[in-house]
């Protein structure tokens, strides 16, 4: 069974395909600049050099017949034709209240997709703009969509509700979803099988940190809060993203500087964060050189966005009643030893020891803590294209 997985973003796509049988990646790749002048594709199939496509792509469609072309031309290809694709699994950001699961794409489904998208208007349009390319591209094959709210959706309402009046939670449905689920959820589940333990004993605390960011707290294989909230923008300190701060703060500086509502949201998702803070860059290998030379703010920036994961960890152990292993992921979760091990500092007292030369390690599966931790430290690198071919597999053996 071959599936392939779509993550479209507004001028954006990336894409793999799988083989199921054994989980391997046959191609994958990314299209870039789509509807915008120089529309470039990169398709790197397995074993073959990387082969990239230069041809003015106006839309999704364009873009994704490309990339169908790509997988099944005959020198750069890695299957004859695309009706070898048994299944398209997309991912699509926000799933709402409604979808705990990933599920199999109908007419109907689509249409409710779209007006789940007012919750996420810029992330949830391109993917359905991606749905419908690849339906009019390859009507007879099955789709799923896979959220990045539905690990999640286990939450207790005492956890996502907000404290504003009930009835805009009714009226709004404006409450605590949460982002970066599958991610979370594949490297719970990933920790448990590399520890030998059972998910289902186990309270797990997942960092899911690269550029945008999230702490998960997961009891016994399930979310129980998240740091990420009705939008991305909460939580953590991001790399241009405020994470946590008080909200009269938004009208505060509307009333104060007359700014309105696009302005102040331009500021918290796009100047502010590490980049706001260190006014050097919004990512974190600039800023751990620009702090190592010395730079005060970058190194105020780093300063901040450790001990903001670091108290996450603690109130979700303590929402859990325990801690059994702390999971790191995501570009800087996976590859900086500096930051893990700035995070862990002081939280010790949990009953784990770093393993210095485990710990050295960037970008691959290990157990960074001593043989005698009590909590168990781990890093493991997501794979969300994979847990997304998973589930469209699921469903489409269901189905079948
Ligand atoms: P996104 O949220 O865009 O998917 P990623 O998970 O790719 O982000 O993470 C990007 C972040 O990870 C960047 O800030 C980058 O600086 C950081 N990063 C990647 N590699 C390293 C590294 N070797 N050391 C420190 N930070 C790294």
């Amino acid at each position: 069974m071959k599936i392939l997985v779509i993550n479209a973003g507004s001028s954006s796509l990336k894409y793999q395909l799988y083989d199921m049988t054994n989980e391997a990646v046959l191609a994958k790749g990314l299209v870039e600049r789509i509807g915008i002048e120089g529309s470039v594709l990169t398709h790197r199939p397995e074993g073959k050099d990387k082969h990239i496509v230069k041809t003015p792509m106006p839309d999704h469609k364009v873009a994704i017949s490309l990339v169908l072309d790509s997988l099944s031309d005959p020198s750069v290809g890695v299957i004859q034709s695309p009706d070898e694709i048994t299944a398209v699994g997309h991912r699509i950001v926000h799933g709402g209240e409604k979808y705990s699961k990933s599920v199999l794409l109908s007419k109907e489904l689509i249409q409710e997709l779209d007006e789940v998208s007012k919750l996420a208007p810029l992330h949830n349009p391109p993917a359905l703009i991606g749905i419908h390319a690849c339906q009019e591209l390859m009507p007879k094959t099955p789709m799923t969509a896979v959220f990045d709210t539905s690990f999640h959706q286990t939450m207790e309402p005492s956890a996502y509700m907000y404290a504003l009046p009930y009835e805009l939670y009714e009226s709004d449905k404006i409450r605590r979803y949460g982002f970066h689920g599958t991610s979370h959820k594949y490297v719970s589940q990933r920790a448990a099988e590399l520890l030998i333990r059972n998910i289902e004993d186990m309270k797990i605390v997942t960092c899911h940190l690269g550029n945008g960011s999230s702490v998960t707290g997961v009891k016994y294989g399930k979310a129980i809060d998240t740091s990420m909230g009705f939008t991305p923008l909460a939580g953590l300190i991001m790399g241009t993203r405020t994470g946590d701060m008080d909200p009269a703060i938004v009208t505060y500086l509307m009333a104060e500087k007359g700014w309105d509502a696009k302005a102040v949201d331009n500021l918290m998702n796009k100047k502010s964060g590490v980049l706001g803070i260190s006014g050097v860059s919004s990512d974190f290998r600039d800023l751990e050189k620009a702090a190592s030379e010395g730079h005060k703010r970058s190194q105020l920036a780093l300063d901040m966005f450790y001990y903001r994961v670091r108290k996450y960890i603690g109130a979700y152990a303590a929402a859990m009643g325990g801690l059994d292993a702390i999971v790191f992921t995501a570009g800087l979760g996976e590859n900086s030893p500096e930051a893990r091990e700035e995070i862990l500092k002081g939280l010790e007292f949990f009953g784990f020891e770093v393993d210095q030369e485990k710990d050295a390690c960037r970008g691959k599966e290990v157990v960074f803590s001593t043989e005698g931790s009590k909590v168990k430290l781990l890093v493991v690198p997501t794979n969300e294209e994979l847990m997304i071919a998973r589930d469209t597999k699921e469903l489409v053996q269901a189905e079948a």
